[in-house]
């Protein structure tokens, strides 16, 4: 493991072999066996003390996620936060987790929810914990056991919290960490029969992959794919707002995030403007050590993905604004505002870096026009003072998270996933823990035998 802002390395960490991963399937079903079997209440607490077991080392985690991915501290502090969460209402989860009673003739009828038995979660690099934890934690609480196979470049906080888990308390063997490659220990685990569904968050060409090997054996499987998602501002917006905003959308965590608004869509009479505002707003946003507290924008997660950004834009290319990154050792690559056609494979394809592209519209229909045009659609903002207009938008962008006058897209009590070839399946809110379940019908003959019911 490298640190992506010194270039040092951290550490290395062994990769899980074939038969280390189907030694581990067969210790996850032993454990699922005896998690499923305990009571509800037992279980939530301790899930809960898993929780409180994060919570106590926040701190260490956090130090973990900016030495591998190179996370502001600010930010990594609120990751370790979040898992912590994430557990806690994944807890409070277990004793709702009801069926239900549906009418019929002639007797009772009713659905269980049962755990599948062991889930392989596959974690990406841009935001290692929480996307863990986001898999983990609901299929825990509903029965299950987990194989947790983060990303070769990220695997320390992952690792971290599966020793946590065994400290609260956890069974061995019902939530364990398997390093490795995608290509070696991803596949492996995608393929063993032995695990009943895959939760995958990564790119869409692996997603792809992911999943026709999960329809081989007929095999569950929930994607979290890429995006390239649109900021729509309207000219009766508050412009202000809107430009002070519109950086954190598309340059927190560098730009990884499935999330960025990295198209920004601005109505052509305040076009102008909103650029004049959005130059200042994007040099504000300090790239640098992401160690001090008062950085807001770290270095790319790695050589590689510096690679792929200059693949798209090199630090030379003519720019509309561009911010400023340290020089020297470390993965820098700095804010970048480009001014390019609609159909330009910047404009349209997932950068994953900070890099933004700002196009004019002319009327609503332009801007859903253009907010379409792109096979991914994971989520999008809507900037506007008009009410009818923001829901007429949000019902017209095709894309599974919509915020108004807001970037905010993602929290683990609302459901979160994309359409198109932004993903498959949802994860969060409230129906997290019942997408790690089969739902069984059992019907019960009430009748009696001497008065059997009377049919009309
Ligand atoms: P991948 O989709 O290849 O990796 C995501 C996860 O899948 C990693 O844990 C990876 O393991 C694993 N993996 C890779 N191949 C397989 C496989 N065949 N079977 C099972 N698991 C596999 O993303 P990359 O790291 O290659 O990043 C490339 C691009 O993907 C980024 O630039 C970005 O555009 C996009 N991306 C999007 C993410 C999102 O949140 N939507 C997250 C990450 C990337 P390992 O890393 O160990 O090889």
């Amino acid at each position: 493991m490298v640190n992506p802002a010194t270039e040092e390395l951290i550490t290395t960490v062994p990769a899980t072999s074939a038969a280390g991963v189907d030694a581990a399937v067969r210790r996850a079903a032993a454990a699922q066996a005896r998690w499923a079997a305990l009571a509800p209440g037992d279980r939530a607490r301790l899930l809960r003390r898993f929780a409180t077991t994060v919570d106590a080392h926040r701190e260490e985690l956090a130090q973990l996620e900016v030495a591998e991915a190179g996370h502001p501290v600010g930010n990594a502090r609120w990751e370790a936060g979040n898992v912590r969460d994430l557990l806690d209402y994944a807890a409070g989860g277990v004793e709702r987790l009801t069926g239900q009673q549906i009418p019929v003739s002639g007797g009772v009828n009713l659905t269980f929810r049962e755990p599948l038995g062991t889930v392989a979660v596959i974690a990406p690099w841009n935001f290692p914990m929480p996307v863990a934890a986001w898999g983990t934690a609901p299929a825990l609480a509903a029965g299950n056991a987990v194989l947790l196979k983060p990303a070769e470049t990220t695997p320390l906080t992952a690792l971290r919290l599966a020793g946590l888990a065994l400290a609260a308390g956890l069974p061995e063997g019902l939530f364990q960490v398997l390093p490795g490659s995608g290509a070696g220990t991803g596949r492996a685990l995608v393929d063993h029969p032995g695990v009943a569904k895959v939760v995958f968050t990564g790119s869409t060409a692996t997603g792809r992959e992911v999943m026709a090997r999960c329809a081989a054996q007929i095999k569950a499987v929930t994607l979290e794919l890429g995006g390239k998602s649109p900021n729509i501002v309207f000219a009766d917006a508050d412009i202000e707002r809107a430009a002070a905003a519109a950086p954190g959308s598309f340059l927190d965590n560098t730009g990884q995030d499935c999330c960025a608004r990295s198209r920004i869509l601005v109505q052509r009479q305040v076009y102008d403007r909103f650029l004049e505002l959005l130059e200042p707003a994007v040099h504000a946003f300090t790239c640098g050590d992401p160690t001090d507290p008062g950085t807001a924008m770290g270095p790319l997660v790695s050589a590689a993905q510096r690679t792929r950004v200059r693949g798209y834009v090199p630090e030379d290319a003519p720019a509309a604004i561009r911010g400023t990154a340290p020089k020297g050792k470390g993965y820098w690559y700095p804010a970048t505002v480009l001014e390019r056609e609609p159909a330009d494979r910047v404009a349209v394809e997932e950068v994953f870096g900070p890099v933004a592209v700002v196009l004019p519209f002319t009327d609503e229909a332009d801007a859903v026009r253009l907010a379409n045009a792109t096979p991914y659609g994971l989520s999008g903002s809507i900037w506007t003072r008009d009410t009818g207009r923001a829901l007429r938008l949000a019902q017209s962008v095709a894309a599974g998270n919509l915020s108004v006058n807001s970037h905010a897209s993602v929290r683990y009590w609302t459901p979160f996933g994309g359409y198109k070839h932004s993903g498959l399946g949802r994860e969060l809110g409230p129906g997290a823990l019942a997408a790690f379940t089969e739902t069984k019908n059992v019907f019960l003959d009430t009748q009696d035998p001497e008065h059997p019911q009377e049919q009309p």
